[in-house]
């Protein structure tokens, strides 16, 4: 298959799941997943639309999973975002595109330093890596626009909701890790939080504390 049909196929397999945000479309065009995907057995599979095994035990998302959080965040040109779980940096990529700035967390230090060597190699410069515990955010930098998470946990994390501004948006995966998850977008009013269920996933779960690697 030519590169071009390859990214026609994936294009056209993001639309037929529900990627329809031209804007998300583009970026998603522009970011070249088999970057974010360990070289070797996995390469070749870097256009299909499953998850992948990455370092540290961990998975990259689906990229029509990437696509619909994406498209619920409803991104604007100036919106400063906060992830938490950079995992392959993937994620990341594609916000940094459409976002002013994007600050992602990640607890394992080995994918951290990866994320951010990708990043700077594929000149992706408004995008900071920061290696903790997301679930406590990053209270330097709050608030913001947007949060996303890419890893389920039981209930949004208090910290989380606090660093929202008003009319923010945020969008995770909720409910037990041995479980299918409820992918959930959460917006914040002046009367507090509208919570809206969007559909069943799976993610690996959101773990307290930075890992030993
Ligand atoms: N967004 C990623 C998918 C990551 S999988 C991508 O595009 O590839 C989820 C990631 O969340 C894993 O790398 C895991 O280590 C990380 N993670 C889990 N709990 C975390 C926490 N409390 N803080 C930061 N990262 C966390």
């Amino acid at each position: 298959m030519s590169e071009a049909e390859r990214k026609m196929q994936f294009l056209f397999a993001l639309r037929s799941k529900g990627v329809t945000d031209s804007r998300v479309l583009t970026a998603m065009e522009e970011t070249d997943r088999a970057d974010f995907v360990r070289e070797g057995v996995f390469t070749g599979r870097a256009y299909e639309d499953m998850p992948l095994p990455i370092a540290c035990g961990q998975t990259i998302s689906q990229p029509s999973v990437v696509g619909l959080m994406t498209q619920a965040l409803d991104i604007r040109r100036r919106d400063k975002v906060l992830e938490v779980g950079t995992g392959s940096g993937y994620q990341a990529a594609v916000l940094g595109r459409l976002a002013r700035r994007v600050y992602t967390v990640e607890r394992h230090r080995r994918l951290a330093n990866e994320a951010r060597k990708l990043f700077e190699r594929l000149d992706l410069t408004n995008i900071t890596v920061i290696t903790g515990d997301g679930s406590h955010g990053l209270p330097d930098q709050a608030p913001f626009d947007r949060i996303i998470v890419t890893a389920a946990a039981e209930d949004p994390p208090g910290p989380l909701l606090s660093q929202l501004c008003e009319g923010g948006v945020m969008v995770l995966p909720v409910g037990r890790s041995d479980a299918v998850q409820s992918l959930i977008r959460v917006t914040k009013t002046d009367a507090g939080f509208d919570y809206e269920e969007l559909r069943a996933v799976r993610f690996v779960p959101l773990m307290a504390g930075v890992a030993k690697e």
